[in-house]
């Protein structure tokens, strides 16, 4: 039993006078509803990092404004009196740990976050399915109930559902994503059209 919303912070608005300053910030945020601050480490030299903050400010907004619709989408598969009290934002991780999300059941509302540069935008909503599901077992881990309120969540979303026979150690990289080839540039706003 949750609460019936959806949280909106300040993230979610739209923003014009964002500042390279509140990219800085946004990221210390980021850090604090991590499940460990150096999950949301970059590990960029200056230039880099400076780079990086003033090519999210303008744009973070909007981006979770659209994770925030994919959110609802997985909110809706459930009756209302079992959607979750639950934040999403996007996030850039730590190269090296190749996690495309999170799920932090110990912050309330409970908080995931998805590194957008690593997933094709496609598949962003299938990415958000794992984690939310994660959200809606309570528990960590990759077992029979996962598989379960997973199942349900990708028939009600229109994704295709893990196979019957779909081991468990494979259940933690369903749905199937397509990674970007390069999800820094994602983030330094380097991407070219
Ligand atoms: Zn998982």
């Amino acid at each position: 039993m949750g609460v019936v919303k959806v949280t909106v912070s300040n993230f979610h608005l739209s923003a014009p006078s964002w500042t390279p300053e509140q990219g800085k910030v946004y990221l210390q945020k980021m850090q604090a509803l991590a499940l460990k601050p150096s999950i949301v480490q970059l590990r960029l030299d200056a230039e880099q990092e400076r780079q990086l903050c003033s090519a999210i400010a303008p744009r973070i907004a909007q981006i979770n404004q659209k994770l925030a619709s994919c959110l609802l989408q997985c909110q809706h598969c459930f009756y209302p009196q079992q959607r979750l009290s639950i934040q999403i934002f996007a996030a850039p991780f730590a190269q090296h740990l190749n996690i495309d999300g999170l799920c932090n059941l110990n912050t309330d509302p409970i908080t995931i976050l998805i590194d957008v540069g690593r997933i094709i935008p496609q598949h962003w909503l299938s990415a958000i399915a794992h984690e939310y599901t994660h959200a809606q077992v309570g528990i960590a881990g990759h077992h029979q109930a996962f598989r379960e309120t997973l199942t349900h969540l990708c028939l009600g979303l229109g994704l295709t559902p893990p196979p019957h026979d779909l081991p468990e150690s494979e259940l933690q990289n369903w749905p199937p994503c397509q990674p970007t080839p390069d999800p820094l540039a994602f983030w330094l706003g380097t991407l070219t059209d």
